[in-house]
């Protein structure tokens, strides 16, 4: 491909919208353009690395038996009643009326579409287990798109479902989707880890993310020494030490202007956070309830949300919590409220603790739990931090580090196969329910986040098996003929040899042309400049920048042969 009438609108600027490295670099390389929030447009250097990580994610399901299809993103309302996820779905889904009214949504995700496929198709015990998947593009309308194609409300999913007789045979499909992810992962160069993941209020016996090491990654994970390793979504808090023998005082109220966060009132008060306990209220599909973590601690609202089977949940608005304390935002309390009081396990092991007291400019101070106030539930509600024991060998303390979500394997049941009235015939002509697995690798978001991971000060820094091209041929001197023709015999030479090759015939300067390479990332530059009247060029990789002097016969075979080991 030559640069010269190729679409590569690369910029100088770093983007104000872009806040992480990737989606600078993607917008600054012209891998893509944004049409609206989480919009985005492929421009042919984008598409074509992100091609490379769909052949490869291809790959690694097809050698390990899955069968790929492709299913419609336009999906009619009645699969999603089945289900109960029309209204599961809430403002997420993206929904539309054809002409004569009747509802159809954007595929947010297809479980229940393969499960009335394999109800039509799949009649006995003999045709199982299958595990079919697609590569496909997902509508989500997110309440925060960002990161570019990290968070975007269209992106490029690969789903895969498994259909098996028994258990046993879906702990073997799930084994050999997680072969199958850690394969093509690995291809794409990420690091990564596999971490215990939430499986939601309905339980479901197991499920895993994949998590794309990263200091941007919007999920936490836990982990210990010990192989503990889990979102922190998901991760059970341990039982702590308990710090205090003091004796039970009397609860008291105390005047306390201008401390509304617990920073001004630690401040205030002369104290550590530890001492407190914070109440928040959220929004539960309509309900207000209040929550209760330690004053350092943070709520867990996946945790919380599975509690209450929460479909949207969401902290109270300003209005809703002064409606629920009737006092103003930063001074809720358990005493007296009205609403469910759910309680962390670690806030019922307190003693003498400082809360809101539901009037403006006061808190209560030497509260106790079941003197001053019923819980209506104590249970984990908070996060695990750095520093807890591990709840695996409780020996350990946990550390943490966050993760991009890349993929995600779970163990379905038969949630949707009952719901669908999905049966095969067993060996006995018995009417049985198939158990499903599900699998998702978000494809858009693996390209980010090879980026994210493989980028320096000068751009990206493809790995060989994700790149757009395995070299660029840059002629220094555009106008010199000697340099011009020794560079489109080397780039006819490495194409006819098979290694997908751009030239920049561009009539620009060589700091541009240099400085475009480095930030588009090819893993090979071959420079063609003064030493062209002797035949030797510079051949350089990406990955540390260095040069080395070489004939351009050589140059060529060191870019064939590094091209063929790293692919
Ligand atoms: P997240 O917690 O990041 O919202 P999820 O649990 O909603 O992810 P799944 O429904 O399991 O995600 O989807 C499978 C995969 O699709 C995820 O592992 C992720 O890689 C990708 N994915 C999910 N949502 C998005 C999105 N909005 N943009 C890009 N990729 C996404
Ligand atoms: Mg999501």
């Amino acid at each position: 491909m030559r640069l010269s009438k190729y679409l590569v609108p690369t910029l100088r600027e770093v983007p104000s919208e872009a806040e992480i490295p990737s989606h600078q670099l993607m917008l600054r390389a012209g891998l893509i353009r944004k049409l609206a929030s989480g919009v985005y447009s492929y421009l042919p250097l984008g598409l074509k690395a992100l091609k490379k990580i769909e052949n490869i994610v291809r790959n690694a399901m097809d050698s390990h038996e899955a069968q790929e299809l492709l299913m419609s993103a336009v999906l009619p309302k009645e699969y999603f009643t089945e289900s109960g996820r029309w209204d599961v779905f809430g403002p997420e889904m993206f929904r539309l009326k054809d002409r004569a009214e009747r509802d159809f949504c954007l595929g947010p995700t297809h479980e229940e579409i393969f499960t009335d496929t394999v109800k039509n198709t799949v009649k006995s015990y003999k045709q199982l287990p299958m595990t079919l998947y697609q590569i496909q593009t997902k509508y989500r309308d997110e309440r925060r798109p960002r990161f570019g194609v990290i968070r975007s409300r269209e992106f490029i999913m690969k789903d895969a479902y498994s259909f098996d007789k028994d258990a046993e045979g879906l702990d073997i499909s799930y084994k050999n989707m997680y072969d199958a992810y850690k394969e093509a992962f690995d291809k794409m160069g990420l690091e990564y880890l596999i971490v215990d993941a939430d499986s939601g209020a309905m339980g479901g016996s197991g499920s895993q993310e994949f998590m794309v090491k990263s200091e941007v990654g919007e999920d936490t994970i836990a982990y210990c020494t010990c192989g503990f390793c889990s979102n922190i979504e998901k991760a059970a808090c341990a039982p702590q030490p308990i710090e205090t023998a003091d004796p039970i005082m009397d609860i008291e109220k105390i005047y306390t202007p201008n401390s509304r966060t617990i920073e001004e009132l630690t401040e205030f008060l002369n104290t550590d956070a530890k001492s407190f306990a914070k109440t928040l209220l959220y929004n539960s599909d309509g309900k207000i309830v209040a929550v209760m973590v330690r004053g350092d601690r943070e709520v867990n609202e996946t945790k919380l949300a599975n509690y209450l089977g929460s479909i949207e949940l969401e902290l109270a608005s300003a209005e809703e919590v002064v409606d629920a304390t009737g006092a103003a935002v930063g001074f809720a309390g358990p005493v007296g409220l009205k609403v469910d009081v759910l309680v962390d396990n670690e806030v019922a092991q307190m003693k003498n603790f400082v809360v809101g007291a539901n009037e403006t400019k006061y808190h209560f101070k030497n509260v106790n739990i079941n003197k001053d106030f019923a819980p209506t539930v104590v249970g984990d509600f908070r996060n695990i931090e750095v520093g807890d024991i591990c709840p695996e060998c409780r020996n350990s303390k946990i550390q943490t580090c966050q993760g991009i979500e890349v993929g995600h394997i779970f163990k379905l049941g038969t949630k949707y196969t009952d719901a669908l009235g999905c049966t095969y015939l067993d060996e006995n002509g018995k009417e049985q329910t198939p158990i499903m697995g599900c699998y998702g690798i978000g494809v858009s978001r693996c390209l980010a986040a090879v980026i994210e991971q493989y980028s320096d000060e000068s751009g990206i820094v493809w790995p060989v098996s994700v790149a757009p091209f395995h070299v660029i041929v840059v002629p220094v001197n555009s106008k010199n003929e000697e340099q011009a023709r020794l560079a489109e015999k080397i780039y006819s030479e490495l194409k006819a040899a098979n290694i997908e090759v751009l030239i920049d015939d561009r009539n620009e300067r060589a700091g541009v042309k240099f400085k475009d390479a480095d930030l588009i990332g090819i893993p090979v530059r071959i420079n063609v400049g003064k030493g062209a009247a002797e035949g030797k060029v510079e051949f350089i990789l990406r990955k540390g920048l260095e040069a080395t002097e070489l004939s351009a016969t050589d140059a060529i075979k060191a870019a064939v042969e590094y091209i063929n080991e790293n692919k």
